[in-house]
């Protein structure tokens, strides 16, 4: 489906196999396709004068996880298998012994994740598949389980785990294409093969059929009450269609949930020379004070867990190695944190779980523990969509210089900006009133560790200031 390419044959790559790449076809699972994404437009953008620099948030290189086929209670690893088999009958990944796995990822392991993250602070994004596997739907039915218990784990992640993970539907099942005018799995194809989510459906796809079938995902969760700031492709979803993807992620999140800023999730960038910073795509209407834009949020790992089937976890200590290695000077993590772009690293839950021996989950607690022990002080843990409306105000906020300051004029709010200015004078920088608007007061800190909203730091000649940007014009002087 999308296991790590074992070589990396192209510059950017985009999520998937390199196998599957040199099979050349678009109707393969996966995340690679011969699409560019650097291809998909990115809009307008404003003028931005120089002199005043956007940092990372607090000064702090953004760091998140990314989990792929989670759901409710059902393991997607056993029951995609079959399905996967079928359509791709050539596969030799598919051809495993599926029955002998559990049904469940128990709702106990969700807690044990949940609250171990909680207590490190790591956020990031959490899948729920609306239909897993067609095995039921998580607003109604899910046949194996009572309603009773459908009804806990939909609540403990929409009431609990939702506070620090975004949550995104990832297609409608994973596995078959629906017919969203009754619900039903596509009929099986003349070749006898099927019209799958993860790779074949969405060559030539118009925005509109894009968008019907991401909102039609979208309202399953509106339905069991889940918010959605964006949403995740299973595998191939939208190759042969990514520039209309694109538009059509921002469309219908917007129509489903009104959101200022949606964002979406497909792609990664595993080579040290790319950037992870998120992609601000088809920006329009920036000087209108209702502007439309839509976050493409990179990856910038492959899950080097447990795999998407639960029983490709590979050695523990060499899989912790390829993110950070024991004195944190080599592994993918390290590259990003010490370049500065965001660190997102993915995995997929059934390899988390990993069929009840958690091996998917040590390694990621070490890896975070390690990340931590190296770089706690320099990493700010963010879901995706609070790196995707960082990096939407970076790009978008108007910058014009003024005698002794800046004003910046801001498409959309952000928490814990941070910019880096000249210095002019021994007086403190300030926020100036913006008509009726009370500009918050800013308090001098000592270090770069220290910086939250409200407070500046002095460098030299130089002040970086850290507050919570507000939708609009903002002046902020330091002479
Ligand atoms: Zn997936």
């Amino acid at each position: 489906m999308h296991r790590p390419p074992s070589t990396l044959t192209r510059r950017k790559f985009l999520r998937g196999s390199a196998a599957a790449f040199a099979g050349g076809s678009l109707f393969r699972p996966g995340r690679a396709c011969a699409d560019d994404y650097h291809d998909i437009p990115l809009g307008e953008r404003p003028t931005q004068a120089p002199g005043l620099e956007i940092l990372n948030p607090r000064g702090r290189v953004p760091a998140s996880f990314i989990i792929d086929d989670s759901t409710c209670l059902v393991n997607m690893g056993k029951f995609c298998m079959p399905q996967f088999a079928e359509a791709w009958p050539d596969r030799a990944e598919y051809k495993k012994d599926w029955k002998s796995w559990p049904d469940e990822i128990p709702d106990s392991f969700v807690r044990t994740f949940a609250e171990w993250c909680q207590d490190r602070g790591v956020k990031g994004k959490y899948s729920i598949v609306p239909y897993p596997a067609m095995v039921g739907w998580v607003d109604r039915e899910m046949p194996g389980w009572s309603r009773a218990e459908l009804r806990a784990s939909v609540a403990y992640v929409r009431d609990v785990m939702a506070a620090d993970w975004d949550i995104h539907p990832e297609m409608i099942t994973h596995t078959r294409i629906i017919d969203t005018r009754t619900g039903r799995a596509l009929p099986q194809k003349d070749d006898g093969t099927y019209w799958m989510e993860n790779g074949g459906w969405t060559p030539g796809k118009s925005v509109d059929e894009l968008a019907n079938y991401i909102a039609y995902a979208l309202n399953i969760l509106k339905n069991a009450g889940f918010h959605c700031d964006g949403a995740t492709t299973p595998g191939g979803f939208g190759n042969g269609a990514i520039v209309n993807l694109s538009q059509a992620m921002g469309e219908a999140i917007q129509s489903v949930y009104k959101v200022d800023l949606p964002h979406y999730f497909k792609y990664l960038d595993l080579d040290k020379s790319g950037s992870t910073a998120p992609r601000v795509e088809h920006v329009s209407g920036l000087k209108t004070g209702n502007p439309n834009a839509i976050v493409n949020v990179l990856g910038g790992t492959g899950d080097w867990f447990g795999g998407w089937d639960g029983v490709s976890a590979g050695d523990v200590a060499e899989s912790v190695d390829k993110f950070i290695n024991a004195d944190a000077t080599s592994g993918r993590m390290v590259e990003m944190i010490e370049k500065g772009d965001p660190a997102v690293f993915l995995c997929h839950w059934a390899g988390m779980y990993h069929n009840g021996d958690l091996t998917g989950f040590r390694i990621f607690q070490q890896v975070v523990d390690r990340v931590i022990a190296a770089y706690k002080p320099r990493i700010h843990w963010m879901k995706l969509s609070e790196i995707a409306r960082y990096q939407a105000a970076r790009e978008l906020t108007a910058i014009e210089a003024l005698d002794g300051g800046f004003q910046l004029d801001a498409p959309y709010p952000c928490p814990a900006f941070t910019v880096r200015l000249p210095l002019a004078s021994d007086k403190a920088p300030a926020i100036l009133p913006v008509r009726d608007r009370i500009p918050p007061s800013l308090r001098e800190v000592a270090t770069k560790e220290s910086l939250v909203p409200n407070t500046w730091l002095r460098e030299g000649d130089h002040v970086t200031l850290c507050f919570d940007l507000p939708k609009g014009e903002t002046v902020v002087t330091a002479n």
